[in-house]
């Protein structure tokens, strides 16, 4: 039985509106907030598994990426905020956490520390992370929701329709989709069309980029000292997918995602924003990681 609360209100109304605003960049709050609260903004990259790509065809429509291999970073973001804390993603299976790489397809997959191991290192637990969401529903973005259960899930209408059809044609549908997703179904969860601020200062917002699956979303972060950057989510794979708008062969809709890329572009361009690639070990490896993954 599916269990969605429409909990907008109550969630707004949980983030204060204000109540405690963030203090300006460069300054030091005057009181000092309990510990584990974040002081200010702040993202933390996670490294959430790695896959080893044996053939990039399927990234690519154009048949350019055909016999090439390739390795992506899997990523997981902590976006913590004086109001609460958002998971971005949540990276591949926490049971593949020390084992060797399984193999399916062209994928070889791995994961060297669960979720729950990352937070550990910044003094948090898994309880203490308010929201989750996911840029979507494919397996290398859902994989440790299992760590996450007393977070609030913001996940776009679309997204969440279709993991949970809710005209599914028959039960053998809503079967697979129960067991592929029976972890986000008792979760307590905040639908959005369009665009969501998470805490309601505009700082963080989560804004749809349909077409790679149905309701995808990127991410926008407002971090006091590096300026804003955008999350692609899976709208491109590459720096090179970005370069060449490449879109992959497993997509739910090619011409949406290309409008989407034109969105995503002129947003980036009129906000100055910094893009992160995230499967591209090149874009991710300047970004803040947890203390014990510092070199
Ligand atoms: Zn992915």
């Amino acid at each position: 039985m599916r269990a969605v609360i429409l909990a907008l209100s109550a969630v707004l109304a949980a983030c204060g509106g204000g109540e405690e605003p963030a203090p300006p960049a460069g300054e030091v709050p005057e009181t000092v907030v309990e510990a584990p609260v974040a002081d200010a903004l702040h993202m933390y990259v996670l490294d959430c598994g790695t896959i080893e790509i044996s053939d990039l065809d399927i990234f690519s429509t154009a048949g350019d990426y055909a016999g090439m291999t390739d390795t992506f970073a899997d990523t997981c973001y902590l976006i913590r905020h004086p109001a609460g804390d958002l998971m971005w993603d949540l990276g591949l299976p926490g049971i593949l956490a020390g084992a060797e790489p399984q193999t399916d397809g062209v994928f070889a997959v791995s994961l060297e520390k669960t979720l729950t191991d990352h937070l550990r290192t910044l003094g948090l637990f898994p309880t203490e992370i308010e929201y989750v969401s996911i840029s979507h529903s494919h397996f290398d973005h859902v994989g440790q929701i299992d760590q996450l259960l007393d977070s609030t899930w913001l996940v776009h209408e679309a997204e969440y329709n279709s993991m949970f059809p809710p005209n599914a044609g028959s039960d053998e549908d809503v079967d697979l989709s129960a067991a592929q997703f029976s972890a986000f179904d008792g979760l307590e969860t905040v639908p959005f069309t369009g665009e969501y601020d998470v805490f309601g200062d505009g700082s963080v917002i989560i804004f749809e980029t349909p077409g790679h699956t149905p309701g995808h979303t990127s991410l926008q972060v407002d971090l006091p000292e590096t300026g804003i950057v955008l999350l692609t989510g899976d709208l491109y794979h590459r720096a090179e997918s970005r370069e060449l708008q490449r879109v992959p062969r497993f997509n739910t809709d090619e011409a949406l995602t290309r409008a989407s890329m034109e969105a995503f572009e002129a947003r980036a361009s009129e906000l100055g924003a910094k893009v992160i690639i995230q499967h591209e070990p090149a874009s991710i490896d300047p970004l803040p990681k947890p203390p014990e993954a510092m070199r």
